[in-house]
């Protein structure tokens, strides 16, 4: 009897890992040419964290976290997501007081989320995400988005849609709370269990809901843009044609939201819309969160982030068929022949590997042609072998294996060879 991997949660392994190296790699590469710096925050937070910053009224509150009591008796909950976290350590850590701001930051991390596994869902993935804090600039939200456009296009993604929306500030969504528990209630029995929660708690995620999101009253729900103040129309606008200016396009959709209540501004989602890629086509979201280092106890700070999974990055590039360019080849396989040359293989190797050359050996007492075949196995570049009489004579006979040709070498003299070549 052997054990099974929980649910939802995947192995990866070599020949796949590569991948995943490759985008987190890629990842960095970007936010370092934006000046966004890496942080690393536990894997879990006291629960209370979530609860205040995510929201007691969201699905990920109300029905995904893994929460379990220390031996201590403290409510811990692995983090489902990564901005609580960033925002609790720039506010714990006063990273507001630092003579740089605004405060550019990026996670690359394992989240937990208690949900029905399917493709593209998984109780343990990996979220990639940044935060802007300090700025409330519209040009920091283009920023912010054209990174994230940034790290799928240069991976090779091309079906993608940015849609976005505005949800205005403080006083635009209060009129337009009003406006929505104003258009559903009367109503508000035909709807879900949930949504009958919403409507006092947070009406404006009624308009998220997947079960209800055929009802008429949906098509005739009040618009966000219709009750937009001066200030949140004209900071929507110049989030729009910054983006315009930069070459991004995007679509607006009214119905996007972020329900949570310190979110304003601006909303936003990343679409994969190639074919075959199966139900769950959002790759990416994110918005602006003004009010959230308060929430967590710290001074009045905007903010903005996004945050995708690397398991949806990875689905999407499989569904356009992109092969990512992964060498996976050792620059030198070491073959001997004889007992001297075999005692002698150690050494040599190591002054391969510390020369910096990517090297290995047979470890298994193999024949000539398996330790040949486990060579290519390696994809390696060169092939050294080395027998007693060459051992005897100061000589290694090293092969390009991409050529065929041959040359013997001054066994002294073989690193500096190799590296010359390669
Ligand atoms: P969904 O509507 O798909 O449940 P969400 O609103 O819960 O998404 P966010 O909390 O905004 O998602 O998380 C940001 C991103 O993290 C998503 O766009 C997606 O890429 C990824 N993500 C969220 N949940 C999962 C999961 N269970 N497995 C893999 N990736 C996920
Ligand atoms: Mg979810």
């Amino acid at each position: 009897m052997g054990y099974q991997i929980p649910r939802g949660t995947q192995d990866i392994l070599p020949g796949t890992v590569e991948k995943w190296q490759f985008v987190e790699e890629k990842a960095r590469e970007i936010c370092s040419r934006y000046n966004y710096k890496e942080i690393r925050t536990p894997i879990f937070e006291h629960t209370e964290l979530f609860l205040r910053s995510v929201g007691d009224t969201t699905d990920i509150v109300q029905k995904e976290m893994y929460t379990f009591t220390d031996r201590g008796d403290r409510s811990l909950t692995l983090r489902p997501e990564g901005t609580a976290s960033t925002v609790r350590a720039y506010v714990e850590n006063k990273l507001f007081g630092l003579a740089q701001q605004p405060t550019k930051l990026y996670y690359i991390g394992p989240m937990f989320r208690y949900e029905r596994p399917q493709a593209g869902r998984y109780r343990q993935f990996v979220q990639f995400g940044i935060e802007a804090m300090g700025s409330d600039d519209p040009s920091i939200d283009a920023e912010v988005m054209a990174l994230a456009i940034d790290v799928y296009k240069e991976l090779g993604l091309k079906s993608l849609r940015l849609v976005l929306n505005t949800l205005g500030d403080k006083e635009s969504r209060k009129a337009h709370r009003e406006a929505l528990v104003a258009h559903f209630e009367p109503r508000i029995g035909e709807f879900c269990h949930d949504c009958q929660n919403r409507l006092q708690t947070n009406p404006l995620r009624i308009l998220d809901c997947k079960k209800d999101r055929d009802h008429e009253l949906m098509k005739t729900a009040p618009s966000i843009h219709d009750y937009l103040n001066e200030e949140s129309r004209e900071y929507f606008e110049t989030v729009k044609s910054t983006l315009t200016a930069m070459g991004i396009e995007y679509v607006i959709d009214p119905k996007l939201v972020r329900g949570l209540d310190y979110y304003n501004h601006t909303a936003f989602e990343i679409i994969s819309d190639a074919e075959g890629f199966g139900a769950i086509t959002t790759l990416s979201g994110g918005g602006r969160y003004n009010g959230l280092a308060e929430e967590v106890g710290g001074p009045a700070t905007p903010g903005i982030g996004f945050a995708m999974s690397l398991e949806r990055l990875l689905l999407a590039l499989d569904a356009e068929g992109v092969k990512l360019p992964i060498e996976d080849s050792l620059d030198c396989y070491l073959i001997t022949m004889g007992d001297q040359a075999k005692e002698k293989a150690p050494s040599l190797l190591y002054r391969f590997r510390k020369a910096g050359l990517k090297a290995d050996k047979d470890y298994l007492d193999k024949k000539m042609k398996a330790q040949f075949k486990a060579a290519d196995r390696t994809n390696a570049k060169f092939v050294a072998v080395l027998g007693d009489d060459e051992l005897a004579n100061g000589v290694i006979s090293v092969k390009d294996m991409e050529s065929g040709e041959q040359t013997e070498v001054a066994l002294d003299q073989v690193t500096e060879y190799i590296l010359k070549q390669i």
